[in-house]
């Protein structure tokens, strides 16, 4: 029984330990299994971090996104207006109509709740010339805040904007409170001359805040304003310019009118004078030189020879000044217009050849040599042929006087155009630049020793031109002392004068 129980004792024992390891073994599989899924919870709670960090994260560059893209927006707007508003100025050059403008488009484009533009006048002060959202009381405050302020002093100095957004705070502060606005910007006004003026532009505490765009855009509109204001100085400065230019032409035309008619009127009383003297004197010049011919012919017998030589001097005298009167009457008549010229086909060589022929004997004594240059696509001129001999036997005569022994005198023609040029060229004492300026003069003669020893009217050279110019050409001169001398005279081709209808009343 004891054995037995023993037996049985040493059973349970066993079961016992049996069951013991059983339980051991199962504990230690239980604490691997909290093990594993303590790690794998471990991991999961710190995925969860990360996903929640994600979040965060996309939260928040969404929000960033969201600013940026108002603040392009902003942006966008502002670049839209500033175009509009930059238009519809540069299409202008009135500076009353530019602020004008500027007015209207501060309020219409830009949204701020005030907008000033101040201007400095010719003695720099600044004058106010948009105000938007600000009552005229209040203006000379604004002003003065803006002006006398350090900080905006020295950035428009510098040329750049002070702003809300960049300025320090306590700088920043005194603005706000003077011109009742806590987000601004102040920007200069510039011209290639510099500082012009400034504008303001603000907005109150509830407003939203200055951006760094909005003093970008600022900036640019003040640009925009200033080369706007400058050209429409300019095209101011150039127009009174030009108005006052115009009112000096008038001046001086009105001016260079009454002149003229006076020299016209002169001119007249003077062709008139010269006209109604050279006729009361042809008259009894023609009975002195009838009653010396008939002196001179015996008709009331006979005359002594000294008397007869006294008597022929006095005809002599008498013809010459019958051909000054003459000159001088045919002068005052193409001056009056009283002369007409009977104009007809003419050759220029062939008439040029006749005067060759005429004075021949006179360049023979001085051994001068005559050349004759005449281009052979000179048409046919329609010319007065006893009025173009006269023109050229006073130049070629002239030239024949104050050329030495074995010159030269050459006269040539050339075509251009609708012109014909003559030059009648000579080797002769030539003409002092002095003298040149008064050769056309009535009765100029140049002091020199051949005029002492010839006699001469100075008539010849005005008549000369005259006739030129009744022919619708021009005459001028080019000379060297000691060299020579050129006359230049041009005639106009197949061009018709205009009809003469004053008769010759003389
Ligand atoms: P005149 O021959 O009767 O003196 P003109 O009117 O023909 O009058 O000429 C005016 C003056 O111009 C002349 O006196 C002379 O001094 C000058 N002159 C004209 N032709 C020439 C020339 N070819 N060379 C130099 N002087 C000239």
């Amino acid at each position: 029984m004891e054995n037995f129980s023993s037996y049985i004792l040493g059973g349970l024992g066993l079961a016992a330990f049996v069951i013991i390891g059983i339980l051991i073994l199962l504990l230690v599989n239980k604490n691997e299994k909290i093990n594993l899924l303590a790690r794998s919870f471990e991991k999961l709670r710190r995925s969860f971090n990360d996903l929640d960090e994600q979040a965060k994260l996309i939260v928040k560059t969404d929000l960033e996104l969201n600013k940026a893209q108002e603040e392009l927006d902003k942006r966008l707007g502002g670049l839209d207006a500033l175009q509009r508003i930059s238009r519809l100025i540069s299409t202008t050059l009135d500076e009353a109509e530019i602020f004008s403008r500027l007015r209207q488009a501060l309020t219409l484009h830009l949204a701020f709740e005030k907008s000033l533009i101040l201007i400095y006048d010719d003695r720099r002060n600044l004058n106010c010339h948009v105000a938007i959202g600000i009552p005229d009381r209040n203006i000379p405050v604004f002003m003065a805040a803006l002006e006398n302020h350090a900080g905006v002093g020295a950035a428009m100095k510098r040329g750049n904007a002070f702003s809300s957004f960049s300025a320090p705070k306590e700088q920043r502060e005194s603005i706000a409170h003077a011109c009742d606005a806590e987000h601004f910007v102040v920007s200069p006004i510039l011209s290639k001359e510099g500082i012009i003026g400034m504008i303001f532009v603000g907005n109150q505490s509830n407003a939203a805040a200055i951006t760094q765009g909005d003093e970008e855009i600022i900036s640019i509109l003040t640009s925009q304003i200033g080369q706007a204001l400058e050209n429409a100085r300019l095209f101011e400065q150039v127009y009174r310019s030009r108005q006052d230019l115009e009112a000096k032409i008038q001046d001086r035309t009105k001016q260079l009118e009454s002149a003229l008619a006076e020299v016209r009127n002169i001119s007249k009383t003077k062709s008139d004078f010269v006209s109604a003297v050279s006729h009361e004197l042809r008259t009894p010049l023609t009975s002195i030189k009838g009653y010396a011919s008939i002196l001179m012919q015996g008709k009331l017998g006979n005359i002594p020879e000294p008397v007869k030589e006294r008597l022929g001097k006095i005809n002599t005298h008498s013809d010459n000044l019958v051909q000054l009167i003459n000159e001088l009457l045919d002068i005052s008549r193409i001056e009056s217009g009283k002369a007409e010229m009977n104009l007809v086909p003419c050759g220029l060589s062939a008439l040029i050849d006749s005067i060759h022929d005429l004075l021949t004997p006179q360049m023979k004594d001085k051994n001068i040599q005559f050349i004759k240059q005449v281009d052979a696509n000179i048409p046919t001129l329609m010319l007065d042929p006893s009025q173009a001999n006269r023109i050229f036997i006073n130049l070629i005569g002239n030239a024949i006087k104050f050329t030495p022994q074995g010159g030269a005198i050459s006269v040539s023609a050339k075509l251009n155009n609708d012109t014909v040029t003559v030059d009648v060229a000579d080797t002769g004492i030539g003409i002092s630049k002095n003298d040149i300026g008064r050769l056309f003069d009535e009765f100029y003669r140049v002091d020199n020793v051949i005029n002492q020893n010839v006699k001469g009217t100075g008539l010849g050279l005005p008549l000369a031109k005259k006739i030129v110019e009744a022919h619708g050409g021009r005459m001028w001169v080019a000379s060297t002392v000691n060299k020579g001398t050129t006359f230049h005279f041009t005639l106009p081709v197949n061009q018709p004068l205009k009809a003469n209808t004053q008769d010759d009343q003389t």
